[in-house]
């Protein structure tokens, strides 16, 4: 009877143990330790998993510090895009683009997730137009293996990101992608693609759209094939983005998905009344089915009422005054952000779109669903204006900065720039 006694309390502290892992984050320390024996250099990074630690005693001060320290990942970017269609060069600093690999060293961000789109001058082929850029993909990899690695599952995501290498990830937007074939389905998913935004603007074979429900009056939510493909999208382990999903099509997502549903990039429509950004039920059953909501970066989602050409103007100003600062700092880049943060503070203006505006956002779902449930998804090199501070990929730290003078802890802000995905990705992908 003892001896009973004994295995049924073993048992309860275990599960105990690893409910706490999934609600803390400890999961991930348990990564740490695998990894501990490896270079001093490693274990230093060891601590980017970790997200009850509290490196920093004063924030106001290290806010940059810990932004660098931290694991920063964003979940949608489209600089595929102006690749493919005007030739633009990812691997060096370009004006043309928000972001390149240049950009993203510098803006301290760890992860990127390349969406994987059909450009509405293509749409046609999409199937094979998706597999051309996942071979691009892997081709970059493979002339530049100092800059990028493509990850294609969680553990060796968090080995690559502890040797301190720049990871991509895919994700895929529109279900017009796999051209109504479940095998199409299992072609992307084994070539590395972790999710599938299950539409873009326009419907496709799987769902009505936010934009064709609300603007266009088109009526229905996921169709029979529709159900299949999420169905089939749990039994592989790819998440399910809604970003760009028809309300009626998202509550179907909801009452058939087992596993956490994310939205890659989209905004709160209580703050920005919005075809496409997420009502205060949407954010609240992301959070429920143990999802995510990474915050878009398009001015004009997080403001109806924005000017793009303020924007436009602001930038132009901020970059030109900013630019010698970069060469001034070379690699201190701690250094460089104060000294721009300091021009951004003494050059505030409350036209075009503030970034508070974006921070607001956050706060937002925060205060609704509470801290786990939030995360960054630029959409960088969509055709997007983004907020006056956040002009192009180097200025994640000020997102940081800002964050801080909120009063969000330093475990709170590793959550919302990285720990929160990762938590995600490892629940659904592996
Ligand atoms: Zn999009």
């Amino acid at each position: 009877m003892k001896v009973k006694k004994i295995i049924i309390a073993f048992i309860t502290i275990f599960l105990l143990h690893n409910f706490t892992c999934f609600t803390s984050g400890c999961a991930e320390k348990k990564e740490d330790k695998q990894v501990k024996n490896d270079s001093a250099e490693q274990k230093l990074n060891n601590s980017k998993m970790d997200s009850t630690i509290n490196k920093f005693t004063d924030l106001e001060k290290d806010a940059f510090k810990l932004h660098y320290d931290a694991i920063v990942i964003d979940t949608h970017n489209d600089i595929l895009m102006p690749v493919m269609l005007n030739g633009a060069d990812i691997t060096r600093e370009t004006k043309s683009t928000q972001s390149d690999l240049v950009k993203w060293k510098k803006g301290g961000l760890d992860v990127q997730i390349f969406s994987i789109y059909i450009p509405e001058k293509i749409k046609s082929d999409d199937f094979n137009y998706a597999i051309k850029l996942i071979d691009y993909l892997d081709k970059l990899q493979s002339e530049y293996p100092d800059e990028l690695y493509m990850a294609k599952n969680y553990k060796e995501l968090i080995k690559r990101i502890n040797d301190g290498k720049f990871c991509g990830l895919m994700g895929a937007e529109g279900g017009n992608i796999i051209e109504g074939s479940m095998d199409n389905l299992e072609t992307i998913y084994s070539r590395g693609v972790k999710y599938l935004g299950l539409t873009w603007n326009t419907s496709n074979a799987i769902g009505v759209s936010a934009k064709d429900e609300t603007q266009r009056g088109k009526k229905g939510g996921l169709t029979e094939f529709g159900i299949e493909v999420v169905k089939k999208m749990n039994e592989l382990g790819m998440m399910i983005d809604v970003s760009h999903l028809g309300e009626t099509a998202f509550w179907d997502v909801v009452n058939t998905s087992k596993d956490p549903i994310i939205a890659s990039h989209s905004c709160v429509y209580t703050l920005s009344p919005l075809y496409r950004n997420l009502k205060d039920d949407q954010i609240k059953a992301i959070a429920e089915s143990g999802g995510i909501i990474c915050v878009n970066f398009y001015s004009r989602f997080l403001d109806p009422n924005a000017n793009t050409r303020q924007i436009n103007a602001i930038h132009k100003k901020y970059k030109s005054a900013l630019k010698p600062l970069e060469e001034k700092y070379g690699d201190d880049l701690i250094g460089f952000n104060e000294e721009r943060y300091q021009y951004l503070t003494e050059n505030y203006t409350d036209r075009g779109v503030p970034i508070d505006v974006l921070i607001d956002h956050i706060d937002y779902i925060v205060k609704l669903v509470g801290i786990d449930y939030v995360g960054l998804g630029s959409d960088f090199d969509g055709g997007i204006s983004t907020p006056n501070e956040l002009y192009d990929a180097t200025c994640y730290p000020v997102i940081t900065k800002k964050l801080v003078e909120r009063g969000y802890s330093e475990q709170d802000i590793r959550k919302i720039l990285g720990l929160n995905f990762l938590r995600v990705f490892k629940r659904v992908c592996g």
